[in-house]
């Protein structure tokens, strides 16, 4: 197993997120190799790990004040065995290749374990939507798209938002690929709801994270009600993981930003939430207003060279990571568990580093990883595409329900597979195989292509 892991690391070496993704991955599916040695002999894993395609592309624009600005578009294209290429954009400074290929690596496995036909994909640019006016964000997303448009299409590949892409984005993005197509299909996911988008899809991610907490829960015959619970981000997933937790009974205590944190005690409730949703996604200010406008809420600033986040480091019964990659490490992960955290449900992908990671396995708390756990968005953005193709729309109930059956499903899958493979209660072994084992027997079916 680890010839691939050398091999990946070899071939790109700079791509340290991509090849963390990799080496997860495979320390899982080594008993199924084990017992498939056909997917040997195929090379699949040399053929897993290398995407089919790689669009990399100018991205020239105009800001406010005349100055031609130029960031670099991606698209990776990085498995379609079982259906088109799904998986989100994200507009943030710190994207690069080898961060898009470990999100598009892990999509491929999350959107195998949705119970939908889609295959993995990812995308974005290094352009920074914060401190930019509207203005600048459409023409921005307007030159990104007219390069994009020639390789995506609803049968193909089919974007959505994540870090830095919302509603407005997603608007933006849409309006110029009708525009230059000359047709109006579900090409983009995470769409308005007047203009083909799906009921509940900007909350799937963030309300799927706390339904599969509560199947995880449920085994140990626990519920949220009355968990005090450690939320980080403050955007679309860490919003509507707020809003779930707080709907069944939990009291999130901690939200974030990429420059600090607010704890408040008291805990965050409906009204405390309403005014996070206006200042992010309206005001687009600082999570540091919370504590400004609550003033029992404590702010405190982050640091980067720090060892730890104390964020982690309050009392706590369950932390739900809703922010980025590596966002708990091993310190962090020990303060947890130190501190009485007895689930972790990562609504972010690939949070946690491995150092984190091994520590929440060896401490054999309910432990879900990011690729099961946050499969809730691309789930409805999959009942979204299912929508736009029958040309109606279901109601919000009828969605909510489809992914809380989603979701006990991604968990039912787990806790076989991980079972089946000799790893009972390992998320993280039981999410790689179930999606491993879809994504190849697929791979197998169709030859060497
Ligand atoms: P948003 O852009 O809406 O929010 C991201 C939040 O995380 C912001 O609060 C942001 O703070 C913070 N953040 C971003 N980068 C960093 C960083 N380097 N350090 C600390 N904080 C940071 O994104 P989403 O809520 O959509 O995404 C959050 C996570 O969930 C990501 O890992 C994403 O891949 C994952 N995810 C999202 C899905 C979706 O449907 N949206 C689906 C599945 C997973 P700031 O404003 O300061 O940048």
């Amino acid at each position: 197993m680890l010839e691939i892991v050398q091999h990946v690391k070899d071939k790109d070496p700079n791509e340290r997120e991509f090849h963390q993704a990799v080496d997860e991955v495979m320390a899982s599916v080594e008993g199924v190799l084990d017992q498939h040695p056909e997917y040997r002999h195929a090379k699949i894993l040399e053929r897993l790990v290398e995407p089919d395609r790689v669009i990399l592309f100018r991205v020239p624009w105009v800001d406010d004040q005349g100055i031609v600005q130029v960031n670099r578009g991606f698209r990776i294209e990085m498995n379609s065995a079982i259906g088109p290429y799904k998986g989100g954009l994200r507009f943030h400074p710190s994207v690069n290749l080898g961060i898009l290929k470990f999100l598009a690596f892990e999509q491929v496995f999350k959107n195998a374990l949705t119970t939908l036909p889609m295959g993995g994909g990812k995308g974005g640019s290094d352009f920074d939507p914060k401190g930019k006016s509207d203005l600048e964000v459409m023409r921005f997303c307007q030159s990104f798209m007219s390069e994009l448009y020639r390789h995506i299409g609803p049968n193909t590949d089919v974007p959505a938002g994540d870090i830095g892409v919302g509603a407005r984005e997603i608007g933006y993005l849409f309006g110029m690929y009708k525009k230059l197509k000359n047709e109006f299909t579900g090409v983009l996911t995470g769409k308005s709801i007047s203009w083909g988008g799906s009921l509940i899809r900007p909350e799937a991610t963030g309300y799927g994270s706390v339904y599969f907490a509560a199947e995880m829960l449920n085994t140990q015959n626990k519920t949220l009600e009355g968990k005090v619970c450690l939320v980080s981000g403050s955007g679309n997933v860490a919003q509507y993981t707020t809003e779930k937790l707080i709907e069944m009974g939990a009291k999130p205590i901690t939200l974030s930003d990429s420059a600090g944190y607010i704890y408040d005690e008291a805990g965050i409730d409906a009204d405390k939430l309403a005014f996070v949703k206006k200042l992010k996604n309206i005001r687009r200010g600082r999570i540091k207003e919370y504590a400004e406008e609550y003033p029992d809420a404590v702010y405190t600033p982050l640091d980067p060279g720090a060892d730890h986040n104390p964020l982690w480091a309050h009392k706590a019964d369950c932390a739900f990571p809703s922010a980025t990659q590596n966002e708990i490490n091993g310190k962090d992960a020990k303060n947890m568990i130190d501190n009485g955290v007895l689930l972790v449900s990562e609504g972010a992908n690939m949070p946690t580093t491995p150092e984190g990671v091994h520590f929440f396995l060896g401490s054999h708390i309910l432990y879900g990883p990011g690729k099961a756990a946050n499969a809730g968005g691309v789930s409805v953005s999959g009942l979204e595409m299912t929508q736009n193709s029958m040309r109606l729309s279901w109601t919000r109930e009828e969605v909510d329900e489809r992914l809380r059956l989603i979701m006990r499903s991604i968990h039912k899958t787990c806790i076989e597979a991980a079972e089946q493979y000799g790893s009972p209660g390992n998320y993280v072994n039981g999410a790689n195989i179930a999606g491993f084992t879809k994504v190849v027997n697929a791979m197998m079916d169709h030859g060497v292509v």
